[in-house]
């Protein structure tokens, strides 16, 4: 075994981040877009709303009118009309002592500044006793409160959410500029792999990073392809990456990556391409390669699946943000106390995997070749690299699955 050369996860992932293909952009229905990353900025294409309005159903008022009103002595106005939806509203202006019906969402009449809910107003006739005084500007939503004509709304970069879909359908958008899902090829390597569907024989395993890293990429918003398990044999290896690298942005092979005589990896995409990085000072996942073959970056990830897994979420996930132009990590963290002590190696960052219950961070010390602590697990907790171990009791950031 020879030794690894070993940079920071901080330099791996600069490394990564530098050989992504720049954010490739496709238009998508408003529908389609929650969960795909914006890649242009919206502005208000006009003010929204587009006029003052009611938020509900009563009487437009001037608020002066209704001052001291109340149950015993109720303010006495004269209906002027009926604010109907959907129209330009109403042709007269609501004078002193006067008022008139408005729905939720109709337009407020000229001399209106406030709408009293019908539930504190009788009508008698053309007469409306209000029984309630209300403020200036009381239930009514103003004319570009919401938004203002021209008014950057959204930037790029942000992944889009239900409510934001809402949003720049109300701006006027059918369609939306998104970053196009990056096509990800996976090749599983390793002589005593067998596929999913076969009951594995003695030394043989199934493949189950790609099914993990394939689920991954799906939720993350890319498009996986699996190219199935190749050997550990040189023409195989050369094989499989000549064909992922035909329809892949990105190739992600998981086995081989450690410098064994049987593994390939690192000397196949130093004779394609280039070897960027070969060893991470990150447990588990040391043995990870970065490197690019045809402008398009190949990684090689540890075969433990644990270990891929954490490389996958630590080094491929901030290349794939670069790829999706996304503007920050989008990881969803939370606080929590540790009830053990956890050691770790000064020198190299490390991923403990935890159980939260409550505002407890429970560590799961297992075996990077374990796939049970993966699934037990609620996250990770990072150890930076200039610590010597974590105490019990100290508070910790856990990064959920
Ligand atoms: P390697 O990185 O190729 O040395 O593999 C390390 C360990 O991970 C070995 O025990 C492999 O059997 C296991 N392994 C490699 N690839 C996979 C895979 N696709 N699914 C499950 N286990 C794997
Ligand atoms: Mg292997």
């Amino acid at each position: 075994m020879k030794f690894l050369n070993v940079v920071t996860v901080a330099e791996a992932i600069r490394a990564a981040v530098r050989i992504a293909p720049s954010v490739v952009t496709e238009c998508v229905r408003v529908e389609q877009s929650a969960g795909r990353v914006l890649a242009a900025a919206i502005t208000a294409d006009s003010d929204i709303p587009g006029f003052d309005r009611s938020i509900v159903d009563g009487y437009a008022v001037r608020s002066s009118d209704t001052t001291g009103a109340s149950d015993a002595i109720p303010s006495q106005l004269f209906t002027a009309g009926r604010v109907i939806m959907g129209t330009g509203g109403l042709n007269v202006v609501i004078r002193e002592g006067q008022c008139a019906y408005i729905p939720t969402g109709g337009i407020l009449p000229e001399g209106a500044d406030a709408v009293v809910m019908v539930e504190y107003t009788e009508e008698a006739g053309d007469i409306v006793l209000v029984k309630k005084p209300v403020s200036h500007g009381e239930n009514v939503l103003l004319r570009d409160e919401d938004f203002k004509q021209g008014e950057l709304i959204f930037s790029p970069g942000r992944r889009i959410t239900p409510q934001e879909a809402g949003v720049l359908a109300a701006c006027g958008n059918n369609r939306v500029q998104v970053a196009k899902k990056p096509v990800v090829g996976i090749i599983s390597t390793g002589n005593e792999l067998v596929p999913v569907s076969e009951k594995p024989g003695p030394g043989q395993v199934r493949d189950a990073n790609a099914s993990m890293l394939a689920a991954w990429l799906n939720e993350y918003g890319c498009i996986p392809e699996l190219f199935g398990i190749v050997p550990d044999e040189r023409c195989a290896f050369e094989e499989g990456i000549e064909k992922a690298l035909s329809t892949c942005d990105l190739i992600l092979l998981s086995g081989g990556s450690s410098k064994d005589d049987r593994d390939m990896t690192a000397g196949v995409i130093a004779a394609k391409g280039e070897v960027i990085v070969h060893g991470i000072a990150i447990a588990p996942g040391k043995p990870t390669i970065i490197g690019r073959i045809a402008g398009k970056p190949v990684i090689g990830l540890p075969g433990h699946p644990a270990s891929a897994f954490v490389v996958l979420i630590a080094i491929v996930r901030p290349l794939i943000d670069t790829m999706l132009g996304l503007e920050r990590p989008q990881l969803r963290t939370r606080k929590a106390t540790l009830t053990e002590n956890v050691p770790s190696q000064r020198g190299r960052e490390e991923y403990v995997r935890v159980r939260v219950e409550g505002e407890m961070a429970t560590p799961l010390f297992g075996k990077s070749g374990l796939l049970n602590t993966l699934v037990r697990s609620d996250g990770l907790v990072r150890i930076p690299a200039g610590y010597e171990g974590l105490e019990k009791g100290s508070s910790v950031e856990v990064i959920l699955w």
